[in-house]
């Protein structure tokens, strides 16, 4: 590692940031490093906030690490500030206190903020957003009461505080302005089961609409002339990315801080990871909202930053549980040749995706965690497979592969 770099600054202080600053330590770094929140907390894992927390029995959340953990490894935390700007020549970042703290590398990782319901008003008492604890506190709160619980957007917040609140005894709306669920996700096969699944617990779901507006705080208005009334509207209609400070750096894009393939951005010594980083994928450049990359990525970051130069080569994968359903998805679960493996109309199966030579390209199971165990893997590898004995659920999965 450059010897001249002893201090790194971390600007966010939730999964990435935590795990940037800890595998900084792993990794040998012996110099100071701070890590930077505008949350009170210690920093914690956000997939607890739509599932533990939401249940009666919830004890509140749990932190990545303890407080002494953080002071054990010489992790400096100021909590409660929020970096407003980043003043490249001096190699300094300025508080919402005034406070300027100096850099020798900075590691952006604010990650993403809900994305607003057009029609607002955003303050009324029952609009809600799932991002922090106070939220899902105050959502858990809420769900209590009972009532009857609107849900803007069927993803996979919405579809997870939806299988929470079916679980509580409340009545549920799905408002959805696509024509099927997770539709950026996973295909139509899964999204029929999400239906099947969620209409079998009792959720309406409503698909092709908008919300034109919220009237009176509680009554939502739908573009097909329907009314929603609802005690609690919970708005998952998608993320913008934190960006406010380091748009002006020429580091950011429409999907947030661009970075290179070892998380470095266009500015020496300045990194990004988790949610905020605009990645290179496919299509062009996007953020990857995962567990799963913010913690690999910015394992990633870390080693970039100790002076290694490894390439971030992991497949995108994620899980969402809804109610009894496990949901995960590897690599791109929409796109190539479509191999059904399992019953698509029962209550567990695969959906694996083929490319070019029959390499496993992405996968979605359903309530089959050993299947995405290898899909996993071979995702990675870019294993080849043969198609017909994949669709034969007789064949033990490990033999399917050539
Ligand atoms: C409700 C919910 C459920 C989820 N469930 C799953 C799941 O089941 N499976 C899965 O794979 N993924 C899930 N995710 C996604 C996963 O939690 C995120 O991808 C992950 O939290 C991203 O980590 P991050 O550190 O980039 O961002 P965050 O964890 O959001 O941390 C960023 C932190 O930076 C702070 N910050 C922002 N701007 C500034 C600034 N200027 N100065 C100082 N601090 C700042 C933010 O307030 C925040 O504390 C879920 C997310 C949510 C919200």
């Amino acid at each position: 590692m450059d010897e001249g770099i002893k201090r790194i600054v971390i600007a966010g202080a939730g999964q990435a940031g935590a795990t940037v600053a800890f595998g900084l330590r792993r990794g040998g770094f012996g110099g100071e490093i701070a890590l930077v929140g505008d949350e009170v907390h210690l920093p914690y894992e956000r997939p607890q906030l739509s599932k533990e927390m939401l249940r009666p029995e919830s004890a509140g959340h749990r932190s990545i690490r303890t407080r002494a953990e953080f002071n054990e490894q010489r992790i400096e935390l100021v909590l409660g500030r929020r970096v407003v700007a980043v003043d490249v020549e001096r190699h300094q970042i300025q508080l919402d206190d005034g406070r300027g703290l100096a850099f020798d590398r900075l590691v952006l990782a604010g990650g993403v903020s809900p994305r607003q319901l057009p029609g607002g008003p955003h303050d009324a008492a029952a609009v809600r957003y799932l991002r922090t604890v106070e939220d899902a506190s105050g959502l858990c709160a809420d769900l209590e009461t009972g009532g009857h619980v609107a849900i803007v957007g069927g993803g996979v917040i919405g579809l997870e505080v939806a299988a929470a609140a079916r679980a509580r005894g409340c009545e549920v709306t799905v408002i959805e302005a696509a024509d099927r669920l997770m539709s950026r996700s996973v295909d139509d096969t899964v999204s029929r089961f999400l239906d099947r699944a969620h209409r079998g617990k009792g959720v309406d779901i409503r698909y092709r609409v908008l919300v034109t507006e919220l009237r009176d705080g509680r009554y939502l208005e739908l573009s097909d002339g329907s009314t929603v009334a609802a005690d609690t509207v919970l708005v998952g209609i998608g993320v913008t990315p934190n960006i406010a400070g380091f748009d002006a750096l020429g580091i950011t894009d429409a999907a947030g801080v661009r970075v290179d393939a070892y998380g470095q951005t266009a500015l020496q010594g300045i990194f990004a990871t988790g949610d905020i980083a605009s990645q290179k994928n496919e299509n062009g450049f996007g953020r990857i909202e995962t567990w799963a990359n913010a913690q690999d990525h910015a394992l990633n970051v870390a080693r970039n930053l100790l002076g290694e130069r490894v390439a971030y080569e992991s497949p995108v994968w994620f899980w969402s549980d809804q109610g009894t359903t496990n949901l995960q998805v590897v690599g791109n679960a929409t796109r190539g040749r479509r191999i059904v493996r399992g019953d698509e109309r029962g209550e567990a199966f695969s959906v694996f995706w083929l490319g070019e030579g029959d390499r496993v390209t992405g996968c979605a199971s359903v309530n089959m965690p050993k299947d995405m165990a290898l899909a996993r893997r071979w995702v990675k590898q870019g294993n080849r497979v043969d198609p017909h004995q994949l669709a034969e659920p007789g064949t033990p999965l490990r033999n399917c592969a050539l």
